[in-house]
């Protein structure tokens, strides 16, 4: 077994401290990651505190993680000692499916899909994710990072980057789309990014008049501030799809309404608690409303490297993970430009 650091919550309510466990012995297809930086998401403070129920605890969050090989069983063949590697938020499924086999591993048709953290591998162990010095995965789920791109910055793109760019791809965003992004928050600002590059028209729609001189540089073509309902008038009825990022319990009804005919709203954020449907503005309309989730390994890897292609990383803020508590406090008040990466170097102390 392997004598691993992290940080932990140990309940719902208390804040993340030091915590040693030990990672698993390395399986033929297993790698070893030394892991040197993992990316904040949302979901990890929803998780931490139990939020949307069924959290196990001790746990170590973490799913946007990056940093290089340091061992790798007999049999595994994509990795070798030293290459960057990256894992995203899951680490195993039953590889039998429908979905599975085709790497729509998400969503599993048996519901075998073994999230990164806060959940139980096969044998029934739990999972401890990238909050912690190294991690032990299958290479079927270890992705490969580009050497091109700042470290870093790449982490996020392991949940906010593939949470994004799948849906976009899936809903066949691209030159000639009118599009809304809702919520400037770390998967908001990937959405932007990856629109953009896309060549969609891209309308960002933010709560924080702060954001908006970001928001262009980082690509979109409109803003709409929305505490003002008289600001989504400018874009009523325009837009073939909207991406919505938020984590709280909000009102679709403004955003639907600029819809065009046949639009679609697909949320990702996820909130605690069930949001409401207004009928109307989607039965005049025809419009729809899905959901999505991250996105398969063999889509990860090939946004991974469209974002090494066209140069395309997330904005950070990096941190010592002993700022971690404090970090979360300031992701509940929307104040991160516009993601928070640990840097693992720090845990060296803990
Ligand atoms: P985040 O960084 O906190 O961004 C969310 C943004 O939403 C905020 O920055 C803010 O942007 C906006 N916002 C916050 N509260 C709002 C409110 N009450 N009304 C309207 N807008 C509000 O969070 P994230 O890491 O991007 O994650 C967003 C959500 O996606 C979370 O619920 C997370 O669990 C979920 N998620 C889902 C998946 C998936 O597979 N579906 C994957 C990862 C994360 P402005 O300041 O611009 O308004
Ligand atoms: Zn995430
Ligand atoms: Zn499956």
């Amino acid at each position: 077994m392997i004598a691993t650091k992290s940080y932990a919550a140990q309940t719902k309510t208390s804040p993340l401290a030091p915590f040693s466990f030990e990672r698993r012995d390395l399986k033929p297809a297993d790698v070893r990651i030394e892991i040197l930086y993992c990316g904040v998401c949302h979901s990890d403070i929803h998780q931490a505190r139990d939020e949307w129920g069924g959290s196990i605890f001790p746990m170590v969050p973490g799913h946007e993680i990056v940093g290089r090989v340091s061992a790798v069983g007999s049999a595994v063949k994509k990795f070798k000692v030293g290459d960057l590697a990256g894992v995203g938020c899951m680490v195993d499924s039953c590889r039998t499916c429908v979905s599975c086999q085709a790497s729509e591993e998400q969503y599993c048709d048996n519901s075998q899909t073994v999230w990164t953290y806060n959940g139980r591998d096969k044998d029934g162990a739990p999972t401890y994710g990238g909050y912690s010095d190294q991690i032990v995965v299958d290479e079927a789920f270890t992705l490969s990072i580009s050497p091109k791109l700042d470290l870093a910055a790449v982490a996020p793109l392991l949940c906010a980057g593939i949470t994004t760019y799948s849906p976009l791809h899936h809903w066949k965003v691209g030159k000639g789309s009118r599009i809304g992004v809702v919520g400037l928050g770390g998967l908001g600002h990937m959405a932007l990014k990856f629109g953009h590059a896309f060549g969609a028209h891209v309308v960002q729609f933010s709560t924080s008049p702060n954001k908006v001189e970001d928001a262009k540089k980082l690509g979109a073509d409109e803003v709409i501030l929305t505490k003002d309902p008289k600001n989504f008038e400018k874009v009523a009825r325009s837009l073939d799809f909207i991406i919505d990022t938020v984590a709280a319990p909000h009102d679709l009804t403004p955003y639907l309404g600029t819809l065009k005919r046949d639009g679609v709203l697909v949320q990702v954020g996820v909130p605690n608690k069930p949001l409401e449907v207004p009928v109307f503005p989607l039965a005049i309309k025809r419009a729809s409303i899905a959901g999505s989730a991250i996105g398969g390994i063999k889509e990860t890897q090939e946004m991974l490297d469209f974002c090494a292609e066209h140069n395309i990383v997330s904005d950070i803020e990096i941190i010592p993970m002993q700022k971690i508590n404090e970090a979360y406090e300031r992701v509940l008040k929307s104040d991160v430009k516009y993601r928070f990466v640990i840097d693992m170097a720090s845990l060296a102390g803990a």
